[in-house]
């Protein structure tokens, strides 16, 4: 709730110290409001938001969404979950009960407080998609006892609770289906194939490709991603989602790895391992209903991208962080 005489709002951001959550407390305080960070530093860090301790209207709070949390904002931007299968599979009871404990605590939350609330959900819902691209209205084609399913599942799950609260409590809400999102404060051993790429071909290990590389993914730079969660947050209550939220240019992880040798300069060997059980071949948003609904599309190139999260990665390899 805002405060007396004073027209910023209280955003509470779940899994704030993670890559996109540290991006949206920033882009937040920017836009002159207050930010509770509620992370349990599961695979986010304190790294990501040391720049943001001084700042009177950042607060950092640790603690699980799995369990209940009672605490005064206006809005709930509800991001906490591992995001990457090596993170979310290394504890997946734990990932599952994230994504649908979380969504249940933090719906609560928003029905007590009458605030809006944003769901971080993803492109994984559609599993590995029979039509292509993915529109908003695709059902998906996911393995419900895969290894992948803890998140696939958990996420498509949080997804039904969201519309059921929407429906039963009339929540406003607002569903972001997002597609695979790069750049700086990705974990370097999150081993998503961005940062795995990168970090070989700064270190010379060889570049890992599973599969024969032929298989696609649309890459969004996060700078255009936060931009689309900020967008749809704003619009009127009749937009509930889900939307698809992505950069619909589409590339082989071949591609992606001559890109990222052509960009660190190294001649770095290419070595091809098995393709991981459930890996989708092609993945590609529809971004229609995003262009009609928000005035929103990615502008920042692959190459751009790419070179400022080299940049965060060399960095962070100097001060020994990797
Ligand atoms: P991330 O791992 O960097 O961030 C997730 C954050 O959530 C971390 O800081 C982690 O510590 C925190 N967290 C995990 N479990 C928690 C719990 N039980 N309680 C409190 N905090 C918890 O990942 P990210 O890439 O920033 O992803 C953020 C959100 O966006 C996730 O919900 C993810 O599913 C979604 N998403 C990301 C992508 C992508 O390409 N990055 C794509 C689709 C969806
Ligand atoms: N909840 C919370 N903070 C709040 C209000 C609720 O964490 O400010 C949790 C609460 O513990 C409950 C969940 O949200 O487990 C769902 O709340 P809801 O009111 O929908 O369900 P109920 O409490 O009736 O089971
Ligand atoms: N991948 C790869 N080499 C790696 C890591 C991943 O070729 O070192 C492939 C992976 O098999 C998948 C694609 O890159 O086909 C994207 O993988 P990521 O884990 O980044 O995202 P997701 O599969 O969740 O889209």
């Amino acid at each position: 709730m805002a405060r007396l005489y004073d027209s910023r709002k209280r955003v509470l951001v779940t899994g704030g110290a993670g890559f996109l959550g540290s991006h949206l407390c920033d882009r937040l305080l920017d836009q002159g409001h207050e930010v509770l960070c509620v992370d349990n530093l599961f695979t986010g860090t304190k790294r990501n938001i040391d720049h943001l301790h001084n700042n009177p209207r950042f607060e950092f709070m640790r603690h699980d969404v799995t369990f209940p949390l009672f605490v005064e904002v206006d809005e709930i931007y509800n991001l906490a979950c591992p995001a990457s299968p090596v993170h979310y599979q290394h504890d997946p009871v734990q990932t599952t009960k994230t994504s649908v404990h979380g969504a249940i605590n933090m719906l609560g939350l928003a029905k007590r407080l009458k605030c809006k609330i944003f769901q971080a959900s993803t492109s994984e819902v559609y599993g590995d998609p029979t039509i292509h691209p993915q529109t908003e209205d695709y059902w998906g084609n996911v393995n419900p006892v895969g290894p992948r399913s803890c998140y696939d599942e958990g996420k498509r799950c949080a997804e039904t609770l969201f519309f059921d609260y929407h429906r039963q409590m009339g929540l406003e809400i607002k569903v972001a289906r997002i597609f695979n999102t790069y750049g700086p404060r990705m974990h370097p051993a999150d081993g998503r194939v961005v940062s795995n790429f990168i970090m070989q071909a700064l270190t010379g290990d060889p570049i890992t490709i599973f599969g024969d590389g032929t298989q696609t993914r649309s890459f969004c730079y996060v700078d255009d991603l936060i931009e689309g969660f900020i967008r749809l947050m704003e619009t009127g209550a009749d937009v509930t989602g889900p939307v698809n939220l992505g950069n619909p240019n589409e590339f082989s992880m071949n591609e992606l790895a001559r890109e990222v040798q052509a960009l660190v300069g190294a001649e770095t060997p290419v070595s091809f391992k098995e393709l991981p059980e459930d890996d989708p071949k092609q993945r590609q948003p529809d971004i229609t209903l995003a262009r009609t609904l928000l005035g929103w599309e990615p502008k920042v190139q692959l190459k751009e991208g790419l070179h400022a999260t080299i940049r965060y990665f060399r960095d962070l390899q100097a001060e020994g962080e990797t």
